[in-house]
């Protein structure tokens, strides 16, 4: 042995002592030592890292809808609240690349990342309620792993094995898993998409059932969601449905060591001890989960009664911590205590379906909590306006929202829609499609270039006030080829954006095509529209602003992806105070 063999000798030896720690689960103290981690890391990473992070795997049974992914980041929540680093991450079974080529209707809103990745809404929740930084790498569907596992099989990758769904799809699966393992994550917590059974997630199932055989049982902790029905007719709980999709999970070898069971009702001693004994769980495994009727913020402070937080650190020996919730109490607090009361329009294509805008709505309930404001959200179909006017449909209300969206149908209702808010003072917030309908309207009704449109809905459009960007015009494939991701703005000193954000330069998401036409910029400058903000070279308009009516912002960004229950977004804090103050005007002048 050399020199050099032998200096490594005593850090080996420290090295194998740490692990002993870490294992006895004394490991606090020591892991926050970066000089420790980084060392060790290098030393034997795939050791190291083996013994640091640890995997919950989060499955779903019964029904589709329970609600995992408020769950998971619940867990990921409470697990963060102790003081644990958390990565959160959702394996999706169905063979699209990504969601952003399925309709609303399928598929409700897509979420869109700071990286331009277009993903699962239940990534929403993951930043709603955790810190957990999201890439591309949050997000995998079957199309994805299959699709790297067809790139490396054309590469010649297999040396000409066959390629299988056992072991080489399972395989990219366990790699992505582990991708988001690390010297300074605590615990992974993948959610499997769909419901044990189908077809689709068998090979997600199958890739986390040989992960803990490769890892250690030690590092994994399997949590299936079911659902315990009541029936009105027998009026009784039953736990039929669940002990059938557990067995579905252990026929694969799948044996969970937490139940969350989705009830409406509670869950009786008895129906609890059956469940147990019938799913091979222990009776303190068997968590409830009723049913919220108020807010789904109160989703972790129902687990924490049911102790889940401390059953899971215990069973996978990460350190105890003490649980603060502090902040979660107060947001609660003051959603249950609020001071005033304003109902807002949304007028959007997808209005029934309440997934469509989801991140919209619950933005709008941030800023509720922000103000301690009870936000009543009617959900009007664009449609509808063409049919029976603004007047009759948007009366009464304190505020005008657009969401964002695609396609022609229901555009004129939304453009008749902002004229109303306009031309009456009503607060009114556009975002991505909202800016450009106010745009089209603006140019319409003010500026008087009656045929003004968006090249996405009319191309031979005398005035084109909406285009498409330069570099989208050779474009041909849909999936992933918009303006994607967080880009930088710059924002004009006196405007109210400016007031909201307490910042000269922001970075917001985006996900479109179609862009304000800067040829018409004179034109609407000249009838009162100041350009609040734009991309730091200026050539393109991110925010625009009516200073002369008491709030009317239109933004070509998604504000709404960047709201979080304890921290609402400046903009939608500044809309529901607009329209707080539009509430109490009109209370006064009746
Ligand atoms: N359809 C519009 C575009 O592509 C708006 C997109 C959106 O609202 N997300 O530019």
């Amino acid at each position: 042995m050399g020199t050099q063999g032998l200096a490594i000798v005593p850090l080996r030896g420290h090295f194998f002592y740490f692990n002993y720690l870490c294992d006895k689960g004394l490991r606090t103290p020591l892991r926050h030592c970066p000089w420790i981690r980084i060392v060790l890391h290098f030393l034997q990473p795939g050791r190291f890292d083996r013994s640091m992070t640890k995997h919950i795997f989060v499955t779903g049974g019964v029904v589709s809808s329970l609600g995992k992914g408020l769950t998971s980041a619940s867990i990921g929540m409470l697990l963060e609240q102790r003081g644990l680093h958390v990565r959160m991450q959702k394996l999706d079974p169905y063979i699209n690349v990504d969601p952003g080529t399925m309709s609303p209707y399928q598929h409700g809103e897509v979420y869109v990342l700071d990286d331009g990745s277009e993903t699962d809404l239940d990534l929403g929740h993951y930043e709603r309620f955790t810190h957990s930084p999201l890439t591309r790498d949050a997000n995998y569907t079957t199309g994805q792993i299959y699709l790297s596992v067809i790139e490396k099989e054309r590469r010649g990758e297999f040396l000409g094995k066959t390629v299988q769904v056992i072991p080489h799809v399972t395989n990219e699966i366990k790699r992505v898993i582990r991708k988001l393992d690390g010297p300074d994550v605590d615990v992974v917590i993948t959610e499997i998409g769909g419901t044990v059974g189908d077809i689709e997630s068998q090979p997600f199932l199958e890739a986390i059932r040989q992960f803990s055989l490769d890892e250690g049982k030690e590092q994994c902790l399997y949590i299936h969601l079911t659902l315990v029905p009541y029936l009105k007719a027998a009026g009784e709980l039953k736990t039929k449905p669940t002990q059938h999709s557990v067995g579905r999970l252990r026929e694969i070898g799948i044996q969970p060591d937490i139940l969350i069971c989705r009830t409406e009702r509670s869950i009786s001693r008895e129906d609890r001890e059956k469940i147990a004994l019938f799913c091979n769980v222990p009776f303190n495994c068997v968590i409830e989960e009723k049913d919220k009727d108020f807010s789904i913020y109160e989703v972790p402070l129902s687990l924490v009664e049911n102790d889940l937080d401390k059953l899971i650190v215990k069973q996978l020996g990460l350190p105890v911590g003490t649980l603060d919730l502090e902040n979660w109490r107060d947001l609660l607090h003051r959603l249950r205590n609020p001071k005033h009361e304003i109902s807002i329009a949304v007028v959007g294509k997808y209005a029934q379906h309440f997934d469509a805008y989801k991140s919209i709505y619950e933005a709008l309930d941030h800023a509720g909590i922000r103000h301690r404001a009870q936000v009543r959200i009617a959900r009007i179909q664009s449609e509808s306006i063409e049919r029976e006017g603004a007047e009759r449909l948007l009366a009464g209300y304190d505020g005008l929202l657009v969401p964002g969206g695609f396609g022609e149908r229901g555009i004129e209702g939304k453009v008749d829609a902002i004229r109303f808010a306009r031309e009456r003072g009503i607060p009114f917030f556009g975002i991505c499609l909202g800016l450009q309908c106010a745009a089209i309207e603006f140019a319409r009704n003010v500026i008087g270039l009656q045929g003004a449109h968006s090249t996405e809905f009319d191309k031979d459009t005398p005035d084109p006030v909406i285009c498409l960007l330069n570099e989208q015009r050779e474009i041909t494939e849909k999936g992933g080829t918009m303006r994607l991701g967080a880009q930088p703005a710059v924002l004009a000193p006196e405007s109210k954006v400016r007031a909201c954000y307490g910042t000269d330069t922001i970075s917001e998401r985006h996900r479109h095509r179609y862009e304000f036409n800067n040829t018409y910029r004179r034109q609407y400058l000249d009838h009162g529209i100041q350009f609040a903000g734009t991309d730091p070279e200026d050539t393109l308009v991110e925010i625009f602003e009516l200073p002369a009516h008491p709030w009317f912002v239109a933004v070509q960004f998604h504000p709404e992806f960047k709201s979080k229950p304890t921290a609402a977004h400046p903009l939608f804090a500044g809309f529901v105070q607009a329209a707080i103050e539009r509430h109490a005007a009109d209370k006064d002048r009746s």
